[in-house]
């Protein structure tokens, strides 16, 4: 009865080992990652989550109006509350946030 139990036991990790490999090796998208304020290479760009909060003295060339949302490295969908940055690896911002490396989106891209 035990060798039996054993042998099952084997046999549902035998059976299940290659499936899990290969959903690992396949690569799966891992889900996106929100970046924080406090990632080195946030604080080194100045990034805020809230544009309001940029700070005004440091970042001269901030305007009121950029935002994320309006901005050509953001790869979130227009309506959305956060998305994917490209100069932060694709690490979700949000579409109200704002960094030193902030590029106007093209006009009719926005
Ligand atoms: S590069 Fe653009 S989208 Fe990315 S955090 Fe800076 S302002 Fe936002």
């Amino acid at each position: 009865m035990n060798t039996r139990r054993n042998f099952l036991a084997q046999l549902v990790v035998t059976a299940a080992t290659p499936a899990l490999l290969c959903s690992k090796l396949l690569g799966q998208t891992p889900a996106p990652v929100k970046l924080e304020e406090s990632d080195p290479m946030a604080t080194a760009l100045g990034y805020k989550e809230d544009s309001a909060k940029v700070d005004a003295a440091k970042y001269a060339q901030h305007k009121a109006d950029q935002k994320c949302s309006g901005c050509a490295l953001y790869q979130g969908k227009a309506g959305e509350a956060n998305g994917p940055c490209a100069a932060f690896g694709g690490k979700l911002v949000l579409a109200g946030g704002w960094c030193a490396a902030f590029a106007k989106k093209p006009e009719a891209a926005k």
